[in-house]
């Protein structure tokens, strides 16, 4: 089993207890940023197989660098956050995943850590922190605890669902709840861990974004950015993205998202909005009028580069028209339909076959 976690260069006295993570009967220190967390390394090694590698390792000669306390101190190459929040759920059980026997259970990740929430409260997942996410994700997978990248993987999916419908519908939380930062690192997070259904969902969001973000990345004390409505601090309390760095898509993730865009303007146009481009059945002028106008903006796009999305604003664009009833229906019907086959194309758009191939590997 591969030793990276460990890091190899410890400076004594390297590191300061965590105020969160910390038994004083703990059995080993793991050293992460320069936070110790003392945790029980039998309780990590059954739930993890890479702690369970990890702490079989025959112990190096003793050392003020390697033992403390008698416990010995394993530097780790992860974030402190990162190792903050996980140790946190894998030792307390008010943290930990719990069958309930009930039909579903939500989950809230707070400042605190994991927050278990009553299964009958579907509202309480409004509460869900995405900053969190991301990391949790990360760190689950690369330590083998399936469960957590499990959890993670469906926490996400509360955000980018994979019904067309309430992937529209929560287009609006997104931009509330993620910065654009956060959707890249989510993206090449989902690239690194192989979370390939939540993937194709996060790439078709950052291909709707602004060229010159998916093109050169972000960097949130150059600029401001109308998708960065919520302060940095509130949205991601723990997360190991850096507010003050720069973040950019990884070179795959960007190639598939630009070479995206136009699948995505073509969908719009012949899948989504195709009735539009035909016009009213009868010869009434304000559905003509309205039709016309409508078909314009599509073809014009957005002002930045022309790119029309086939899965969002398909609501707004209902209201806008002045369609008679039975236009208004037709365009509805044809909208829906077409909203749908083009939904169905989007895993191939981003090389990952299609939605059953894609359930099926998850
Ligand atoms: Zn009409």
């Amino acid at each position: 089993m591969s030793r990276t976690p460990i890091a190899t260069t410890p400076i004594s006295p390297s590191f300061t207890p965590s105020a969160d993570v910390w038994y004083p009967d703990g059995t080993a220190i793991l050293v992460a940023e320069g936070e110790a967390f003392r945790v029980y390394s039998g309780m990590l090694a059954r739930q993890s197989p890479v702690f369970a590698d990890m702490f079989a390792l025959p112990q190096p000669p003793g050392s003020e660098d390697t033992t403390y306390e008698g416990c010995p101190v394993v530097y780790m190459a992860d974030s402190a956050s990162e190792m903050r929040i996980f140790l946190r759920i894998l030792h307390d059980g008010r943290y930990a995943p719990c069958n309930t026997g009930s039909t579903s259970t939500s989950w809230s990740l707070t400042s605190h850590g994991l927050n278990l929430l009553r299964s009958d409260n579907h509202s309480m997942l409004h509460n869900l922190d995405p900053g969190s996410l991301p990391d949790l994700l990360r760190i689950s997978t690369k330590y083998g605890v399936t469960y957590l990248r499990n959890l993670a993987i469906a926490s996400l999916h509360y955000y980018f669902p994979l019904q067309v419908h309430r992937f529209s519908d929560m287009a609006q939380t997104r931009t509330e709840k993620m910065s654009i930062g956060q959707l890249f690192y989510l993206a090449n997070v989902c690239r690194e861990t192989q979370a390939v259904t939540l993937l194709v969902l996060v790439l078709c969001c950052c291909a709707h974004l602004e060229l010159k973000y998916i093109l050169y990345g972000v960097s949130p004390t150059a600029a401001s950015f109308s998708f960065d409505r919520a302060p940095l601090s509130r949205i991601m309390p723990h997360s190991s993205l850096d507010p003050t760095s720069h973040e950019e898509l990884d070179p795959a993730n960007k190639r598939l998202v630009m070479h995206s865009r136009h699948h995505l303007c073509r969908l719009a146009r012949l899948k989504t909005y195709h009735i539009v481009f035909f016009g009213p059945k009868h010869g009434d002028a304000i559905c003509k009028d309205a039709s016309a106008k409508l078909a314009r903006r599509l073809l014009a796009g957005s002002p930045d580069d022309g790119f029309v999305s086939p899965f969002i604003g398909t609501a707004q664009a209902d209201t806008m028209l002045s369609f008679c009833a039975k236009c208004k229906q037709e365009f509805r019907t044809c909208t829906e339909k077409g909203m749908a086959a083009a939904w169905e194309t989007l895993p191939g758009i981003y090389e990952q076959g299609s939605w059953e191939k894609k359930l099926q590997l998850r």
